[in-house]
Order: C-alpha cells, then structure tokens, then sequence
C-alpha cells in the first residue's frame, strides 16, 4: 500500500545502534537522556499537546530502575527506564477493570504537568519518533516483566545486551525479545466491508477482525482462518497492506485485505460478540462521526488507517 509507513508506530528510522549494546551503552555519559514508564505507561508533558518526557539518567527518581537502551537519536543515546515500583499517591491508582485507562499519575519530583498517561490516549497526537521510542520500551519492558524465567529449565534469567537478551543463570541459554504476530483485515464484498465487535467492547464499537498467527501458518492462511472461524465468511484472494508494531503488550499487527466469496455470516459467539457488513456510505458517516449505530476505530490504529484508505480509495 502507498505511505504504509504512515501508520501510526510506523517506524521513524531510530538508530537502534545494536553494536553499542553490553558494551559502550552500559557506560553512563552526561549526554545520556531516558524515557520512563511506569506500569507499561509512558511520561508525557502534557503542557499543551503531549511531548514525550526525557529526562537526565541520573535523575533521583530513576534510582534502581531497570535501565535498557533504546539508541541514538541526533548524538544523544536515549534509553529507558521503569520506575514500576513507585507507588502513586492513592487518590491516582489506575481503574484496573475498564476497557481504556484515563487515569493520569503524577509524580511529586516532578513538574505538574508530567503524567503517566495510557500510550493508546496520545498515541495519535504524537510524533513518528516518540511512538517508536515508546512503542519500544512498552513492548521490551512487558517481556521482561514475562521472561524472568528459563523456558527450557525454569531457572532465573537475567537482563544482558542492554536489554534487548535474557540469559538463564543456569543453563545459559540466550532469549531474545519477542512480537507476536497479529494479521488485521479489511474483508470487503462488493462495497461492504466485515466488521466485527468482542465481547466486553464499548457499545457501538466495532473494528475489523483480527487474530493470532498459529505455528505453521502463513499470514494468508491466517486471515482466512480467522474470518472463517470468527464469522463463517469464506475469503478468495488476500493481499498484505502495512504493518503496526502495537506494544498492547507486544504484537506486531499484519494489515491486510480479502475479498469474501460469500456474504453469509455465522458468528462464532465464543470468539466475538457480533459481527456485520458496513456498507461504505454508512462507514463514511460513522467517521464523520453521524452514525450513531457504529463507532470508528481508534485513530491511530491500523483498523482507522487501513479503514480511512479503503474510504478514500487509496489502498491500491
Ligand atoms: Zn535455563
């Protein structure tokens, strides 16, 4: 697809300087800056429209704080850190149970206008290289957080390579990071395009169908499976159209489109809620925001930016 790359998460060409990893990157310099996350949230300024916070690496408030870094950006090695461990002040805790986060976390050494904020909330207002920058860490601190330990032999792993392996203390075996894939497809007939909602979404809010590749699959098989195992709907040719690493936790979502051979839809309610064909006219309104029946996608998604293409006719 033209301007793939204009996805939001997509890519910003960061010099991740992997030969600095276990080496010179572990040496602290002056010039050194971080990110920071706090429970897979980034600190942004929100001062006007949100900035991504870097501070100094000494700051007091990073003391213990696992540190990976993350690369160059313009001479100065970024890194990132997580504070984890703080605990917010009691009137901040996170409202675990909803569907989207809109809390907000200050920390008291820092400016007012610094928060923790859920990464999903700004992710459209911000720039190519803060959404890879954090996209990066959400997504290599979350496996972290998952790998302490050995798949092979249960003993403790430990971070090496500045944080991009794990080694296991026992039987020394390496891990590496790992993104799970994800395809993501428009599957249209005629006009129409196959909308689907899980269970538990907001009322109104559909989005296109998804689903994990298994071991074995190719990315077409796997749109294939998932339309037909989701709704019934039997899909022809498959085409791939851009990628989205989406750090919820660690995914990297396969955009791509299929033309159905056949419009009957049986929905498999152990997978999803309910699925529909949206005709392109009701979808233009949906993201004019005059469809009351149906909600868009998130903006910043690669549902919304796959879905505003397909609307514009621009996915050739
Ligand atoms: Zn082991």
């Amino acid at each position: 697809m033209k301007n793939a790359e204009l996805v939001t998460f997509g890519g910003s060409g960061l010099n991740r300087a992997a030969e600095l990893r276990g080496k010179e990157a572990d040496v602290a310099n002056e010039t050194d800056r971080t990110i920071v996350l706090w429970r897979g949230k980034p600190l942004f300024d929100l001062d006007g429209s949100p900035s991504l916070v870097m501070l100094k690496n000494t700051h007091p408030i990073l003391e213990g704080a696992p540190q990976y870094f993350l690369g160059v950006d313009a001479e100065t090695r970024i890194y990132a850190r997580d504070i984890s461990a703080w605990e917010p002040p009691a009137d901040q805790h996170p409202d675990p149970f909803v569907f989207y986060d809109p809390t907000h976390q200050q920390h008291p050494d820092l400016p007012k206008t610094h928060s923790f904020v859920e990464l999903r909330g700004v992710m459209a207002q911000i720039t190519p290289r803060e959404a890879e920058l954090t996209a990066s860490a959400k997504a290599l601190f979350h496996w972290h957080n998952s790998h302490k330990f050995c798949g092979r032999c249960g003993g403790e792993t430990q971070s090496a390579a500045s944080g991009w392996q794990r080694n296991c203390t026992a039987c020394k075996a390496p891990n590496f990071p790992r993104t799970d894939p994800v395809v993501i497809m428009l599957i249209t007939h005629g006009n129409n395009v196959l909308m689907g909602r899980s269970h538990g979404w907001p009322e109104g809010m559909y989005s296109l169908l998804a689903g994990f590749i298994e071991p074995g699959e190719t990315i077409e098989a796997a749109v294939r499976r998932e339309t037909f195992e989701e709704t019934g709907v039997k899909v022809g040719e498959v085409e791939y159209l851009a990628s989205q690493p989406w750090a919820f936790p660690g995914s990297l979502m396969l955009g791509c489109r299929g033309e159905a051979t056949q419009n009957a839809i049986t929905v498999d309610t152990n997978e999803i809620e309910d699925a529909i064909w949206v005709s392109k006219s009701d979808m233009f309104d949906a993201y004019l925001g005059q469809n009351p029946a149906l909600k868009p996608a998130r903006k910043g998604s690669i549902a919304h930016f796959i879905i505003e293409r397909w609307l514009k006719d621009q996915l050739g």
